[in-house]
């Protein structure tokens, strides 16, 4: 019996062992990434339904790997997020972001961009330090400038997230909430947060033109952002009929592969010089 657990114990331990060695090569990889400017931010556009223009457009992250190719966030933003580099991942893209926004600037490209933070230190400090830095640096004006939070961001602290996203919004940056519907209190969230702009879910899109239940939530989301006097979007719309119901909605804004998928950003640019329509 004894003997069998010291078994026990001795694989249990090179199975530790295994999993830190793992890790160690990964956090290693992973480092040299960041230092390599291996991680590229493609632009998804976002549709103005109204207008029928491109008016935004919101970054995400590929990972341009030497030997595996494009890697997708899923494949390596959990690892990121369990070895601590989120912080740092985050505010190198932001960089990225603010010094394309530069760029398009000085083509008279006048478009927002939204970069995603992750919620593990979106309050920690100097953040808003390093944004406004950032701006100066590469003469971005903050209106040009979008963050997307989830619902559970702020959680922890509502009274404190409340603080900081008006202070974000004093210094001219807008602020919206990703993958609404899905956080566990969505409605006290949006009664709490001075949000610009709510972003509906995908999966509420996704089964809206067969789900009863589905159309009159988004339809309800759309009603409940204007009386709010806030911007809605809708996420993943993949199909005309999709855009059609939501602009039968009165709903400001779509985003999807009916539009484009996330493109590289000189692609994402000269898509801005086609003429749309969808
Ligand atoms: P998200 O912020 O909800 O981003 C939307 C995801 O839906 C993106 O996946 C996008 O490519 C995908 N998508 C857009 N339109 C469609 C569509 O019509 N159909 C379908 N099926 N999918 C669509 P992606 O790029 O794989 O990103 C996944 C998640 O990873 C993001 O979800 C976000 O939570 C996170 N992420 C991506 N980039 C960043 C980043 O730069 N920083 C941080 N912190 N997180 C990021
Ligand atoms: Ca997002
Ligand atoms: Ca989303
Ligand atoms: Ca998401």
């Amino acid at each position: 019996q004894a003997k069998r657990q010291q078994q026990r114990w001795i694989q249990y331990h090179q199975g530790m062992e295994e999993e830190t060695a793992r890790l160690l090569m990964l956090e290693k990889e992973l480092l040299q990434a960041l230092e390599l400017n291996q991680f590229v931010l493609y632009y998804q556009p976002q549709w103005n339904i109204r207008e029928q223009r491109i008016d935004g457009f919101e970054a995400l992250v590929r990972w341009h790997h030497p030997e595996r190719g494009i890697l997708m966030p899923g494949q390596f933003l959990p690892q990121m997020e369990q070895i601590g580099l989120m912080r740092d991942l985050d505010i190198q893209l932001l960089e990225q972001a603010v010094e394309t926004l530069g760029r398009w600037r000085k083509k008279q490209v006048q478009l927002s961009v939204a970069v995603n933070m992750s919620p593990i230190h979106f309050e920690q400090a100097g953040l808003k330090q390093r944004i406004q830095q950032l701006l100066q640096q590469y003469e971005v004006p903050p209106t040009m400038l979008e963050l997307e939070i989830t619902e559970n961001t702020a959680m922890g602290d509502m009274e404190q997230g409340r603080n900081y996203v008006t202070e974000l919004q004093q210094m001219g940056i807008r602020v919206s909430i990703d993958d609404f519907g899905t956080g566990y209190s969505s409605l006290g969230y949006l009664r709490r947060m001075p949000i610009d702009k709510i972003k509906i879910d995908r999966s509420f899109i996704m089964d809206m033109a067969s789900s009863d239940s589905d159309m009159m939530i988004v339809k309800t989301m759309i009603t409940l952002a204007h009386g709010l006097g806030k911007r809605i979007l809708a996420e993943g719309v993949e199909d005309p009929n999709q855009l059609l119901l939501l602009k039968h909605m009165a709903c400001d804004a779509a985003q999807g592969y009916l539009i484009a998928k996330p493109l590289p950003e000189t692609d994402a640019l000269a898509l801005l010089q086609q003429k749309l329509s969808f």
